[in-house]
């Protein structure tokens, strides 16, 4: 067969590989000039290893994402350092990256609520059944379950932060899934995950894959036997089309697809977020902290600061400091129209509340990455509403990160969605 993959992120190349080594021909059309989507990361001059865009690590329970770059024999580039993570309570930070240390914050007090704390995560933990947890809001359920100050303490914070004005509205089962598949040790690829993506396209290049680089698709339709890709004022005819791009984008590349599938499409919530990378002179976290879960009720202008040279040597980046501070947002939201110099300038007093000594002439650059589709928001029963990967076009299909439910979006899902995706399109 011949087949076109639009989008050349961790979704689409994954799926690429399969279908290629299936013995099919494939091309890739990918509109930016790189490979790597969302995960993709850049590099300065004086740097060896690229630093991505928007914060990326893997868990050590990211089996697709493991499991591919073993089949590619890349086991040997991935690192699992012991980063810290810290939790504020009170104007302090305190790590909260193990059992033990969960049991010592003192956020939670001692008491019962430390011990429901601890039995909601137990529970969480073993259970599998999340079709039960998606009929109610994490809301509802930790506070009735966890109690209000736990819900609160803990798990509120995360919830308003990663999904806003839609905190409320989010199902137990989201909750479920972050418990069920995290681990505190995190994972990275030597060089960056630009690194791993570039040597996956040269790989797949090598396998007699085409990757069109700045090749935007402007639509794909169906024309008697085949479907006709446009891009660049060129349409090229495919027996099948897998289609990795945000469910909105989908609906504007296909508008022959039916209206209930295309509103089904275009009810899918989802967050953007806008992510500041800054170089610094010195570090940030006197004590190294790696990962600050900010609360929005303490007052700081984003929801993660991330001390990415607290997780991989400065060594790699010419001993720059890199430092993400990052939000989720509803598209809209002032972050994303500010000058890089005006969010800048709104994210420095938090940077002095981390380390009163921080000064303004610490920094050397910063760049500010945005997207408009970063975290999908799962809502009650969410299960019915997710668009299927096969739509109703013959042999169109689509393979997003609002489809890899009930789990969270995470470059492990988009491999396995991707795989998915490739064995639907060989079985069909
Ligand atoms: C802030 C943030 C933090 C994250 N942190 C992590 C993390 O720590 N760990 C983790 O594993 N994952 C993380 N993720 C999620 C991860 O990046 C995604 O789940 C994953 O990269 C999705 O891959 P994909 O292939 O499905 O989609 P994408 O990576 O979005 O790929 C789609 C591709 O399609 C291309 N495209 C779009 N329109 C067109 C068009 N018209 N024509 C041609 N090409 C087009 C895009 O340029 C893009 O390259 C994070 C994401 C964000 C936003």
């Amino acid at each position: 067969m011949r087949i076109a993959m639009i989008g050349a992120g961790f979704g689409g190349m994954a799926a690429a590989y399969d279908l290629r080594k299936a013995g099919h021909e494939v091309t890739i059309y990918e509109s930016a000039n790189y490979v790597g989507g969302l995960a993709s990361g850049f590099k300065e001059p004086h740097w060896d290893w690229s630093v991505e865009k928007f914060y990326h690590h893997w868990f050590q329970s990211d089996n697709h994402m493991l499991k591919l770059i073993s089949e590619l024999g890349w086991q040997d580039k991935v690192i699992f350092p012991r980063p810290l993570t810290v939790m504020y309570h009170k104007g302090k930070f305190y790590p909260f990256d193990s059992i033990l240390r969960a049991l010592l914050f003192p956020g939670l007090g001692f008491g019962l609520d430390k011990i429901r704390f601890g039995f909601v995560g137990l529970f969480l933990r073993l259970t599998n059944n999340w079709r039960a947890l998606e009929k109610v809001t994490a809301d509802s359920w930790m506070t009735k379950w966890a109690g209000k100050n736990v819900y609160e303490k803990m798990w509120k914070p995360l919830l308003v932060g990663k999904f806003g004005p839609f905190y409320r509205d989010v199902n137990m089962a989201w909750m479920w899934a972050r418990i069920k598949a995290r681990t505190t040790r995190l994972g990275t690829f030597e060089g960056g995950f630009q690194n791993f993506a570039n040597l996956f396209a040269e790989k797949l290049r090598g396998m007699g894959v085409e990757i069109r680089l700045g090749a935007k698709v402007e639509s794909v339709k169906r024309e008697q036997a085949q479907l006709s890709v446009r891009a660049d004022g060129q349409s090229v005819s495919f027996d099948k089309v897998l289609v990795t791009t945000s469910p909105n984008l989908m609906a504007k590349l296909a508008p022959d697809l039916p209206q209930s599938y295309l509103k089904g499409l275009l009810e899918l919530k989802s967050m953007g977020a806008v992510v500041m990378v800054l170089s610094l002179k010195h570090q940030l976290s006197k004590e190294g902290y790696y990962w600050f879960n900010l609360p929005k009720e303490a007052g700081f202008p984003m929801l993660a600061l991330v001390e990415h040279t607290n997780f991989v040597s400065k060594a790699h980046f010419g001993d720059d400091h890199i430092l993400y501070a990052g939000d989720y947002l509803e598209v809209g939201h002032e972050y994303f129209s500010m000058s890089d110099e005006a969010l800048l300038e709104r994210f420095i007093p938090a940077l002095k509340k981390i380390n009163p000594e921080f000064e303004r002439d610490w920094v050397n650059k910063v760049w500010v990455n945005k997207t408009n589709y970063a975290q999908p928001v799962p809502l009650v029963n969410h299960s019915k509403n997710i668009p299927a990967i096969q739509t109703p076009i013959e042999g169109l299909y689509f393979a997003s990160m609002s489809q890899v439910y009930p789990w969270d979006r995470g470059t492990n899902f988009a491999v396995e969605i991707g795989r998915r995706a490739a064995r639907m399109m060989m079985a069909a």
